[in-house]
């Protein structure tokens, strides 16, 4: 059993191990001709349930054979055109060699002794966020496993910080006075860090946006304003620059003044938009974000890498404090005095993957424009999809899209109830998913269904965004008729 184990006389079997299941990936790859097969859970869940995990194959070949089986000719594939659904990027190749790095030499990035360069290639990498994102030189920050834990880490850093001295707040709040102020479109984690952070259960004041989606600074005013007048803590305010849903960008110079004004800690939640900080064209959608005290960063959506890969960025290294414990094993107090960079010091995490290397190997090998010019090319491509829309008759569009992302739903000619066109689109998005042509994704928009694409994948054309809208209108008109048929 011991040839199975990854050392200096098995590097050759390492080798064959892995360029076999590398081989398999890329045939895959080559022949895919459909985001997805439309297999169901009924008929995948039987074929896995039947594996039995105590009886294995000790041969490589056969376990790709059966991965087959049970993952790789079912799974949905992003990086093909007409996958357009949620937030998933196809991945660039340096960054997916980064990851076959990364889980081979095994760094773990919460202390100096057990990843060295890492931990500096690491601290270089939010060096160059920040920079991008226009914090000084106080600035710090760590990678994390997504923008759910970069949100409430953010958070967690700001509920310390709305303790006393913050500006003009002399008491001590107790976690039943703090507020967090968030557009009503914002990301769900902000409710889900709040309900970890012992807040109360109407913690998060949800702020309506326009039409545009974005934040309405005039509300915000009013509902700080209010906040004080009931004796309470404005402890943050959350700008999403790039929401899931719309990809709308929240008015940042505007919240910025906001937050001065009233003390509150400005947290800029651009795990989608944060492909513009590599951008030539469209940095300047997201001016204002420099005022942040704290930004969370997915590069796993709009810098093009693999799964995980997240940063929670702060404006001040020191607010960083609130999240280090010393462990006598681990990271004692005297490594601090002795300089030893321990990246635990700063992260929710313990053990925790080296993940900055995929796009240590990104920069270095494509250099942060090009990864500017994939996303330029997506936003250039949902604007382009907004126009076809605009001019369809059967479509109705939200709105015009700041980043990648169209939101809109098929409208029948001929049919009014406005629940049997939630049906029609429901249904479409269902019948696409089953048929594996494309798949979209879906949101309520007004309490009504609406249909969505996310589009992250340069490889899309304007072509496939109008196969993919006479697909479901196609579908869509099959339901109406046969839903008329089932009428008479
Ligand atoms: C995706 C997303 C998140 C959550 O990030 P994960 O990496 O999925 O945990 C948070 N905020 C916004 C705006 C997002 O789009």
């Amino acid at each position: 059993m011991r040839s199975h184990l990854l050392n200096d006389t098995t590097a050759e079997r390492y080798r064959r191990s892995v360029t076999e299941g590398i081989e398999r990936v890329a045939a895959k790859l080559a022949t895919t001709d459909r985001p997805f097969t439309g297999v169901t859970v009924d008929a995948l869940a039987p074929r896995i349930e039947r594996i039995d995990l105590d009886k294995p194959l000790h041969d490589t070949t056969a376990v790709l054979d059966e991965l087959e089986d049970v993952y790789l000719r079912d799974a949905v594939y992003f990086h093909h055109p007409r996958y357009l659904a949620h937030l998933n990027c196809p991945v660039v190749i340096p960054a997916v060699l980064g990851e076959a790095v990364l889980s081979a030499v095994n760094s773990s990035l919460d202390t100096w002794d057990q990843s060295a360069g890492g931990t500096l290639i690491e601290r270089k990498l939010v060096d160059w966020t920040n920079e991008r994102i226009g914090f000084g030189p106080a600035a710090d920050g760590v990678f994390t496993s997504g923008g759910s834990q970069s949100n409430l880490q953010a958070l967690l850093l700001a509920r310390e910080e709305a303790k006393p001295g913050r500006a003009g707040w002399e008491a001590s709040a107790s976690h039943a006075e703090l507020r967090i102020f968030a557009s009503e479109v914002s990301h769900f984690s902000v409710k889900k860090s709040a309900k970890l952070l012992g807040l109360s259960q109407d913690s998060v004041v949800s702020v309506p946006v326009g039409n545009d989606k974005r934040m309405q600074t005039v509300a915000l005013a009013r509902e700080l304003e209010r906040c004080k007048r009931d004796g309470l803590v404005p402890m943050a305010v959350v700008a999403t620059a790039g929401t899931t849903d719309f990809g709308s960008i929240d008015p940042l110079p505007e919240i910025a003044e906001l937050c001065e004004q009233f003390g509150a800690w400005m947290h800029v939640d651009a795990a989608y938009g944060c492909g513009l900080l590599a951008s030539l064209k469209n940095r300047h959608r997201i001016d204002g974000i420099e005022r942040a005290d704290s930004v969370t960063v997915d590069y796993h959506k709009s810098f093009f890498q693999p799964v995980s890969s997240s940063a929670v960025l702060v404006r001040d290294a020191a607010t960083l404090r609130h999240a280090t414990y010393h462990a006598e094993y681990l990271n004692p107090r005297r490594m601090v005095q002795e300089r030893i960079p321990n990246q635990v010091d700063k992260s929710l995490q313990t053990t925790r993957r080296f993940d900055a290397l995929k796009l240590w190997m990104t920069l270095r090998v494509m250099g942060a424009d090009g990864i500017g010019q994939l996303f330029d090319e997506v936003c250039e491509l949902a604007e382009e999809g907004w126009q076809l829309l605009a001019a369809d008759p059967r479509y109705d569009v939200v709105v015009e899209p700041s980043l990648s992302t169209l939101v809109f739903r098929y409208i029948p000619a001929a049919v009014t109830d406005p629940a049997e066109i939630d049906r029609a689109n429901l249904y479409a998005r269902k019948a696409l998913f089953a048929s594996g042509d494309a798949v979209v994704a879906g949101t309520k928009v007004g309490g009504r269904h609406f249909l969505k694409f996310t589009l992250l994948n340069p490889e899309t054309t304007t072509d496939d965004i109008s196969a993919v809208l006479d697909l479901i209108a196609g579908h869509a008109e099959q339901y109406l008729g046969e839903s008329l048929d089932r009428a008479s």
